[in-house]
């Protein structure tokens, strides 16, 4: 019989489990309990719809069993099973929770707790076996098939003989050494507390042989509620936080777990977890969003999207509700009027919790919307502004009081009648200190918000407004202060010039403001698209075309006003001409723009030098 090599990523991580560089090997068992759950599940679902099968649900259990002898371990369920060549298929190649280890940083993959926040599956038997045996029956076969394997040297697979469907896992103990004692785990008190420890919550019972009054009995070891269904002032957070990294795959205590128990129209049990971080694919078209659906404790399906809205597709859970039919088909569940009052309810639960934390622990808040803002402004412009009354609350923005703040927040600051919000938008919060509009906003006493992610001001633009107020753009040119006198007449006595100017520069006006301080040009904007906006709008395919209105504010009271006006009339206007251009690049430059012209600048510049 000849021996099947493992694929390359499957062998690291048996390596990693076969050196063991995680010290908490005892989870082996919590990993081999959790596959024989699922086979059970998976057996238990098709016999819904397959009567044929006359499957009881009573029937179905795990045991484990310990030989002190043989020094070995086996881990028998009446599930699916797999033939030949699903136990090539999934026992010779990493499967999912494998796959999401290499994801991590050759840094992390060192640290050993974090290796055991995985869900390492099958291979983590190799921590503790030297040899491990698969012997399994599918339900679909007559023919059983023996897996071996002795860890990194490859497997073998062979035709063998069992009576009933289902699997048996077979670990032989690795001997012991100064370090490890495998042979602690040949004892039932040991297993027994393992299996309470992590398989409690599986809801098929897992029995052990004991001898109970001289007679050996089977006896059930878990309690068999899922963790779930718990009372919340039962379970630990600890029991929580273990229980979402196990399950979701993630090496970080959820953010914030939300347990919810409702019983009405639609009854069901949720337990939600809004992570503290996005892991590697969220922000990506990859990242698949739902919830775990129960019902009755059997697994329905393992990913209902229809249970989340977009803009919460970070919170991972569970739910398990009595009122949806164990029959339905998955492809029916979109459809389903209690799938759809359920997922309203949960949305609703979710936003209040995230208001509670809001309020509560802002700090904590901060954080949540580090990672996953830019999922509730994504759910506020991708509707056009439709679900602003369920997400606006739940935005922050930087402002220029130092802090993030709210809407509501702002609004509360306001000290005079305004009914103005005032914003401005750049690439980051030092550029946008920067801007004369802004620093003359806040001088007279404004707060201004200060939009350094592109998506803010794509956001309120969607939002049209809060509640009765208005938002306004510092670097429009209606919220310029008004000029004095002397510059209000510098503007009506030099229109030639201005004309002369906006001519050049082919944009949409051109005056001269006492408003900049020390800056020599600025640029405002009028209409609709902002600078900020231009810049996103542009680097977006089929968009090269789009232009934000440009207004160039020139500084009265800088030395250039007065040698713009000198250059008036002279020579074709060339000097004027070129100095204007200059000066607009300029202004492009510090708004973050990019130059129009860069070889015609260059050009200008070079001859200035030259002369
Ligand atoms: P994971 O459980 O994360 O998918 P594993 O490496 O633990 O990864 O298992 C790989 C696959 O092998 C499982 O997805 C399942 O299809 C199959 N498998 C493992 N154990 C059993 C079992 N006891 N009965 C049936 N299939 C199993």
């Amino acid at each position: 019989m000849k021996k099947k090599e493992f694929k390359t990523e499957s062998k690291k991580i048996l390596n990693m489990m076969i050196n063991s560089i995680y010290t908490n090997e005892e989870i082996f068992l919590r990993e081999l309990i959790s596959n024989a759950s699922d086979a059970l599940d998976k057996l238990y679902y098709r016999s819904l719809t397959d009567k044929k099968l006359n499957i009881k649900k009573e029937d179905l259990k795990i045991k484990v069993a310990f030989n002190k002898v043989d020094k070995t371990i086996t881990i028998s369920d009446n599930g699916i099973g797999m033939n030949e060549s699903e136990l090539e298929n999934n026992l010779g190649t990493i499967a999912r929770s494998g796959s999401e280890l290499f994801k991590l940083e050759n840094k992390d993959l060192n640290d050993a707790n974090i290796i055991g926040q995985f869900g390492v599956g099958f291979y983590s038997s190799f921590m503790v076996s030297k040899k491990v045996t698969v012997l399994s029956k599918s339900i679909d076969s007559d023919k059983a098939y023996l897996w071996e394997s002795e860890g990194e040297n490859g497997y073998t697979i062979k035709e063998d003989s069992k009576d009933d469907f289902g699997t048996i896992i077979t670990l032989y103990l690795k001997d012991d050494d100064d370090n490890h004692k495998y042979s602690e785990y040949l004892d039932e008190f040991n297993l027994e507390r393992i299996i309470k420890k992590y398989s409690d919550y599986i809801v098929y019972p897992i029995v052990m042989d004991k001898e109970v009054d001289k007679k050996i009995s089977e006896i059930t070891i878990n309690s068999m509620i899922p963790i779930w269904k718990k009372d919340k002032k039962s379970v630990t957070d600890e029991d929580y936080n273990n229980f979402y990294k196990d399950r979701f795959y993630d090496y970080e205590n959820p953010l914030k777990v939300i347990k919810s128990k409702v019983e009405g129209l639609v009854s069901y049990d949720a337990l939600l977890f809004i992570p503290s971080h996005a892991q590697g694919d969220y922000y990506s078209k990859e990242y698949e969003k739902g919830l775990e659906l129960y019902s009755k404790g059997v697994l329905i399906t393992n990913r209902c999207e229809d249970l989340l809205p977009d803009y919460f597709s970070f919170v991972k859970g569970i739910v398990d509700s009595e009122d949806i039919d164990l029959n339905i088909s998955r492809e029916t569940l979109q459809k389903n009027h209690q799938v759809k009052a359920i997922a309203k309810s949960i949305e609703t639960k979710i936003k209040k919790e995230l208001l509670e934390l809001e309020n509560d622990n802002r700090e904590e808040y901060e954080k949540f919307f580090k990672e996953f803002g830019g999922s509730i402004k994504y759910g506020i412009y991708s509707s056009f502004g439709m679900n602003k009354e369920l997400l606006s609350d739940l935005l922050l923005f930087n402002s220029s009081n130092g802090k993030k703040t709210t809407l509501k927040e702002y609004v509360e600051r306001i000290s005079n009648d305004s009914k103005k919000i005032y914003y401005a938008a750049g690439e980051s919060i030092d550029k946008i200190k920067m801007m004369p509009q802004v620093e003359n906003m806040i001088e007279k006493g404004n707060e201004v918000l200060f939009f350094n992610d592109y998506l803010d001001e794509f956001t309120i633009k969607a939002m049209n407004g809060y509640n009765d107020l208005t938002f306004c753009n510092v670097q429009d040119e209606h919220e310029d202060t008004e000029d004095d006198e002397e510059t209000k007449k510098a503007n009506e006595d030099n229109k030639d010039i201005l004309n002369v100017i906006k001519e050049t520069l082919n944009i949409k006006d051109v005056k001269f403001s006492d408003n900049l301080r020390n800056h020599p040009v600025s640029l405002t904007t009028t209409g609709d698209i902002s600078l900020e906006m231009e810049k996103v709008l542009k680097a977006m395919p089929n968009n090269e075309g789009v232009k934000a209105e440009k207004v160039m504010m020139i500084n009265k009271n800088h030395p250039i006003y007065d040698k713009l006006i000198s250059l008036y009339n002279k020579d074709d206007n060339k000097e004027l001409k070129d100095y204007s251009k200059v000066l607009y690049n300029m202004a492009l430059l510090i708004n973050g723009l990019s130059i129009e012209n860069p070889n015609e600048l260059s050009e200008i510049v070079c001859d200035m030098i030259a002369k």
